[in-house]
């Protein structure tokens, strides 16, 4: 996420981090709440599964998660959703059916999906009828039989209604995170717990699947999502576009946007495709924000490995959005972003959507990286000098505040300064300390080693550690020390 998202208004350019830090001292006084430590799977009868021994327990309702409760499920590992969409843009109206594909961990009685309001009217289980009830945000799920552990099965729900933003205590500013509906169209931005808002699912960026997300809306609008455009079909006066995302991604990443879009097809690295969206009306200024696209892409190819997906493109809103969201392989933009937020999103395909966070304590993994990365493209742009002038202003301001440590920002600002401005000082004072050849070959291998999988702060300064002798103490104060610590080199 773009940190102009997590603040009241938008604040472009070089002004964004105050708005943060404001937002950020706001918080302050409300303190955090980091307790949780729900176990994975919650012993209880088998319930109404006949043929179930005794083994076979109900899928907890959670992932457990320092800073989340009720977040994601347990049981089952979901290896793909299958989802179809039929958009009524007049009504607000989706009809739908999602089709999961997923393992079982445990031998399973029943299980949970996380849906936000929306209407059930059928799940079916390896295509047989099952009971189901809703509870808040949970769907329980009954199946007819119980479900072996290590076992592939299939769940279909057909599900609509009109979606609504999901109220998410991370991002108290805004009233929800999801699905949004607007004057131009709709825009999915699900950072942190808004997938559950347009699809039955486990929202938990720990449970990373493939998709194929077919929407079929009324001419003239298009569909952009995540992945390949494998087709576009017509039916009288509505019309379909099916995308298919074949690198694991996390449920907060999935996308849907539709509106009236001029769309540009270009080659991205490599010759993948590479697909930019933008309102009819946008103007040259508009575009040429785009136009580094490529340029950025090798900058950060050169310094954090091959970009690792199969395609890239953008959306740009018609609306402002309040920010932009790094849905993988093509960002959601609000209207008034700029090319340092263009540099930040694509930064995040690295950082956040190859490598997504463990939990959400370990936001800093995604947005202490892609801020600095924008940092990195500022000083490539700009100079040294003017990125250490920069680099000045923001620890000014962290020293002000005494903005507390990225590793555990607490909950109510999460999108705050200590994971936007302190958690890109942290991976400065790493690179100070180990040199550049070091410190770009440490965010190399730390790609490398979590590609579509997970990072935790624990795993980073493991790596750290074993990548170099180099004295750490100034990176590991920035990380965790409850006060800003003193940078002699930004004094
Ligand atoms: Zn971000």
């Amino acid at each position: 996420m773009n940190s102009s998202l997590a603040s009241p208004s938008r604040f472009p350019g070089r002004g964004w981090f105050l708005a943060v830090l404001l937002l950020a001292a706001a918080c302050r006084a409300a303190g955090s709440d980091a307790s949780s430590s729900a176990p994975l799977v919650v012993p209880e009868p088998a319930g109404a599964t006949a043929d179930a021994p005794a083994s076979a327990t109900a899928g907890s309702h959670e992932i457990p998660d320092p800073y989340y409760q009720g977040l994601g499920n347990g049981g089952y590992d979901v290896q793909h959703y299958d989802l179809v969409l039929d958009v009524d843009l007049e009504s607000g109206v989706i009809e739908a059916v999602c089709r999961i594909t997923a393992r079982a961990t445990q031998d399973l009685a029943r299980f949970h999906l996380d849906l936000y309001g929306l209407d059930v009217d059928q799940v079916l289980v390896r295509d047989e009828e099952a009971s189901f009830e809703r509870e808040g945000r949970e769907l329980i799920v009954r199946p007819e039989r119980f479900l072996p552990a290590g076992e592939e099965f299939t769940v279909a729900v057909r599900y609509g209604g009109v979606p609504e933003p999901a109220p998410d205590p991370g991002v108290p500013f805004v009233p929800g995170v999801g699905w949004f509906r607007t004057p131009s169209g709709v825009y999915v931005v699900s950072e942190c717990s808004g997938a559950a808002s347009w699809f039955p699912c486990n929202d938990h960026p720990l449970d990373k699947a493939t998709y194929s997300i077919e929407v079929t809306v009324p001419k003239p609008y298009t569909v952009a999502s995540n992945g390949i455009l494998v087709e576009e079909r017509d039916a009288g006066d509505r019309r379909t576009w099916l995308w298919r995302a074949s690198d694991p991604m996390s449920t907060y990443l999935a996308t849907v946007c539709i509106a009236e879009f001029d769309v540009v097809v270009e080659e991205g690295p490599g010759g993948i495709p590479m697909r930019t969206y933008l309102p009819t009306d946008a103007t040259e200024e508009e575009r040429a924000v785009f136009a580094r696209t490529n340029e950025i892409l090798a900058f950060f190819g050169e310094r954090f490995g091959p970009y690792p997906f199969e395609s890239v493109g953008a959306v740009l809103s018609y609306e402002n959005l309040g920010g932009a969201l790094e849905t993988q392989t093509i960002p959601v933009y609000g209207r008034g972003a700029d090319e340092s937020t263009v540099a930040h999103e694509l930064a995040h395909q690295w950082f956040g959507d190859c490598v997504g966070p463990a939990n959400w304590q370990e936001l800093w993994l995604n947005e202490g990286f892609a801020s600095y990365a924008e940092q990195l493209w500022f000083e490539h742009t700009e100079g040294a000098e003017a990125a250490l002038e920069r680099g000045r202003g923001m620890y000014r301001m962290l020293r002000a505040a005494n903005v507390g440590p990225p590793a555990d920002p607490g909950l109510e600002q999460l999108f705050g300064a200590s994971v936007y401005v302190r958690g890109p000082l942290v991976l400065q004072a790493l690179r100070d300390a180990v040199g550049d050849e070091t410190f770009f070959a440490i965010l190399r291998a730390w790609v490398d080693r979590n590609h579509d999988g997970h990072g935790t702060t624990d795993a980073f300064v493991a790596l750290c550690e074993e990548s170099t002798e180099a004295d750490l103490s100034l990176f590991f104060a920035l990380l965790y020390d409850a006060d800003m610590p003193v940078v002699p080199s930004l004094e």
